[in-house]
């Protein structure tokens, strides 16, 4: 490179778009050349032979080879969206729970029998090499899955967009059990480095906190214009991760932001002896995206928290209005180019940020600015749980953001004006649909400030829409009846049948052929087949095998044998009491009870098994952890239960790990508390990997079951409108609990220490709840999943039965893909193309 390119490098954004290249660099998907470039990565970019290279070298030249094949996509994907000059998504979430991206990419571009042949030249196992890569654990469960399975879906269907979000130097944190309770341990997946991401320094933006707002005089007849002048600024750097999508067909970004201080170090600290004082600037910048709060379903409620939203909100806000104004005179037709999802309301404040850039950054007037703002926003709401609806003290709010805060003042103001003149709102309604909660000490409501910043609202399954227009946005319903609408999540075939799968992939090729993984719907050709016995044995054998790999680990990484033939009952998830963890050990303690006192009795050998992380303030849930740690330990070593009983708790539940335990399943348990759970997307993933489920009527569950059909799942449980009536009455457990001997007697061994001799009352608050108020309706609900339980084990006596309708619930599935949920948000909100 000569002196004279190095000295003044251009600016690689401003120049305009050369087009790429693509016959002349794209690179050869045959085994000898993978093998060769393979050896190439090794020694060139990593410096080892082959003879010295150790496993993570091999994993980072397999990846750097299959990286420069995404590469060939990308830049023809960026070439062909700047040509075409058409509308993009941005999908802003504070979360992106994305777990190992090598299997995924080498599936996408079907590559893996070539680079598993050219590893094979090296004696170098693919399998082995996928299982180093670290767990990208930057999400805490359902929210940032779904934020990652969209994220392939729309790089498979073909929606051109740009996923937004936060480079977490610590993910979600590791789960170890310590004497049977969470001990929470940092996670660090950027210990080896990150091979599949681009730091773009020349993507940076500046990020202002607290400070002052002026105003100055504009011209005449226009109103003053406002200055926000910040007391603090940070810089946001872009890391870009190319998506691809199935086939290669099209390949999107994962931009997240990381948090660097505009000076580094302070000069004159330094200088002056001030060593570690010249470095407060730096750190205080770093922490911003130093570490994921852990709470799922709950508002974290720390400062730090909402610098985080803001950081990632403003930087991706300025990020887009920049890509915009280079292809764009101005910022008028903003809405037609770009829509911008907020997943949830962690980015709501983009609402209130990106009316500032527009009037007091770009001049341009309010109310065009709103109606812009208003068309390019719409939001998902993922809970209805009041103790996870984010809401910020004003002061705080104030004092972080005031120009924001002016702004929120202005809007609220003119969505009540509205609501008085065009429907007559009143107090209670005014109150209902107000941006600020006067009743608690005055707070922003980032719930309706999103509402009322986008053109759609909506909710992720069906019935959780429903209970949107009837409670938290009632009122905002009648206000702008026309904006909520449904859309039930879905799950990516790619990760959660193909590639967690392999073994029911390739016996579904060979049986339907092809076509079901260009298209899944087609997968339903697999159901005239339910009945044929030969089928439902090489079926049977495929979830045979797959109970033997969970077998396997929980062997390896617990020391408890079980046995894959007996019935697989699995529970995998957030632990949360609404998700009821404890009704499923409650029946697993009265089954014990039952083995023990009817030894003779023909019981179902079953395997419960358990995996999730409590978010480390929740108690409730920790108990719970503990608990089915205790219930473990005591029913594995008695050995009146011999083989008929097993319970099971894997460490560290994670993307990884999910895609081991969902084809292992049998039964899979979604048991919330009808109403509570928004949609759930574990439920998607265990049933369309054939297991049947045991669950309620709620979120996405009613719709699996008008699929599956309903004599093929186990639902039980009181209706999400007979949990809301039994709350109204002020149900409590007590008087269920002592009609019911069953339930009663193992409440009675769980509180009276048997499962926890060294501190005989560590549950009692646990079940004291249960009986003094029972929330979460365990004990309203116990008989009946117990019932519906037995009625699992009668139809386990029956393979060919069970078989049956394992494989319609594989063949039914398929509307549940995360591809028709993003075809729908393309037709219905962003109005974007797809592919087909
Ligand atoms: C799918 C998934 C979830 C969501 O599970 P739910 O049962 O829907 O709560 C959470 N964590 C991981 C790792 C997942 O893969």
């Amino acid at each position: 490179m000569s002196a004279s390119m190095t000295a003044q490098r251009p600016d690689p954004d401003a120049a305009a778009p050369l087009p790429h290249d693509a016959s002349a660099s794209r690179r050869s998907y045959d085994v000898d050349a993978l093998a060769e470039e393979i050896v190439e990565k090794l020694t060139y970019s990593i410096g080892k032979s082959p003879a010295r290279a150790r496993k993570y070298d091999w994993l980072r030249a397999v990846t750097l080879t299959v990286r420069d094949r995404i590469i060939d996509h990308w830049l023809e994907a960026e070439d062909a969206r700047a040509a075409s000059g058409g509308k993009q998504v941005a999908y802003l979430s504070m979360e992106f729970l994305i777990g190992r991206l090598l299997r995924d990419a080498i599936n996408n571009l079907n590559l893996t029998t070539q680079v598993a042949e050219a590893l094979k030249r090296y004696n170098v196992d693919l399998d082995m090499i996928e299982l180093l890569e670290p767990d990208a654990a930057l999400g805490n469960g359902g929210l940032g899955r779904l934020a990652a399975c969209f994220m392939e879906s729309m790089a498979s269907v073909g929606v051109p967009g740009f996923g937004y979000g936060i480079r977490y130097v610590h993910g979600f944190f590791r789960q170890e059990i310590a004497d049977g309770a969470q001990v929470e341990l940092p996670e660090n997946w950027l210990l080896h480095g990150n091979p599949w991401e681009f730091e773009r320094r020349e993507r940076s933006y500046e990020i202002g906190f607290g400070g002052k707002v002026t105003s100055v005089v504009g011209e005449p007849g226009k109103p003053p214009r406002q200055l926000w002048r910040p007391a603090e600024r940070v810089l946001a750097v872009a890391y870009d991760t190319p998506i691809v999508g199935w086939r290669g067909a099209h390949v999107n970004t994962l931009r997240l932001w990381s948090a660097q201080a505009l000076d580094p170090i302070l000069l004159d600290a330094f200088n002056s002896g001030d060593h570690i004082g010249a470095l407060v600037e730096s750190n205080k910048a770093e922490a911003i995206t130093r570490v994921l709060y852990p709470a799922d379903s709950h508002q974290a409620g720390q400062e730090l928290r909402l610098r985080q939203e803001f950081f990632f909100s403003s930087a991706s806000l300025q990020d887009i209005i920049r890509r915009h104004l280079e292809t764009n005179e101005s910022l008028s037709n903003l809405h037609d180019k770009v829509s911008i999802q907020l997943n949830d309301t962690h980015p709501a404040v983009s609402v209130a940020e990106l009316m500032r850039l527009l009037v007091d950054v770009h001049g341009m007037e309010w109310d065009e600015a709103w109606e812009i703002t208003r068309q390019t926003f719409s939001y998902t709401n993922h809970t209805l749980l009041p103790e996870a609806l984010e809401h910020w003290p004003i002061h705080l709010f104030e004092r972080l953001l005031p120009r924001q805060m002016q702004i929120i003042y202005a809007i609220n103001a003119a969505v009540i004006r509205q609501a008085m003149e065009s429907k007559g709102f009143d107090g209670g309604r005014i109150a209902a649909i107000s941006l600020i909660d006067e009743n608690n000490g005055r707070r922003v409501r980032m719930g309706q400030l999103a509402f009322v910043g986008s053109h759609a609202v909506n909710g992720v399954s069906a019935l959780h829409t429903d209970l949107m227009k009837e409670t938290v946005f009632h009122a905002l319903h009648e206000l702008y009846p026309d904006r909520i609408q449904n859309k039930t999540n879905g799950v990516t075939p790619r990760r959660w049948l193909m590639e967690a799968n392999p073994g029911l992939t390739s016996l579904l090729k060979e049986t339907i052929g092809e076509g079901f993984l260009d298209d899944i719907s087609k997968i339903r050709d697999v159901e005239r087949f339910a009945t044929d016995a030969g089928f439902r044995d090489r079926f049977a054998a495929v979830k045979r095998e797959n109970k033997a790999r969970l077998a396997d680990v929980i062997s390896e990484r617990l020391a408890i044998s079980v046995d894959p033939d007996a019935l697989f009952d699995i529970q995998v998830k957030r632990i949360h009491e609404y998700k009821r963890q404890f009704l499923n050990i409650i029946e697993a303690v009265a089954l014990y009870d039952q083995i023990r006192s009817q030894p003779a009795t023909n019981w179902t050998p079953r395997v419960k098994v358990f995996a999730g992380k409590a978010a480390p303030s929740y108690l409730q849930a920790k108990e719970i952890i503990h608990l089915a740690n205790d219930v473990a330990r005591v029913i594995n070593s008695d050995p009146a239960v011999r083989d008929l009983l097993k319970v099971v708790f894997i460490p560290n539940y994670n993307v990884s790990l999910a895609e081991i335990i969902m084809p292992a399943a049998d039964i899979s348990e979604q048991i919330s508390t009808a109403g509570l759970e928004a949609s759930g997307t574990g439920n998607m993933k265990f049933a369309l990997n054939g297991a049947l489920t045991i669950g309620t009527l709620d979120g996405a569950n009613v719709e699996m079951r008008d699929h599956i059909g309903e004599e093929n799942i186990f639902i039980f449980g009181l209706t999400a409108s007979e949990v809301a009536q039994r709350r109204r009455e002020g149900h409590s457990g007590r008087s269920v609990i002592e009609g019911l001997p069953l339930l009663r007697d193992a409440l009675h061994a769980i509180s009276s220490g048997v499962f926890s001799p060294d501190e005989p009352n560590r549950y009692n608050g646990l079940v004291g709840n249960l009986y003094n108020n029972d929330w979460w309706m365990i004990a309203a609900d116990f008989q009946s999943y117990w019932d519906t339980q037995r009625r699992a084990d009668a139809l386990w006596a029956d393979p060919a039965e069970w078989n049956r309708k394992a494989i319609l619930n594989t063949a039914r599935m398929s509307w549940f893909s995360s591809d028709r949920s993003i075809r729908e948000y393309a037709a219905d909100i962003w109005r974007t193309g797809t592919d087909a």
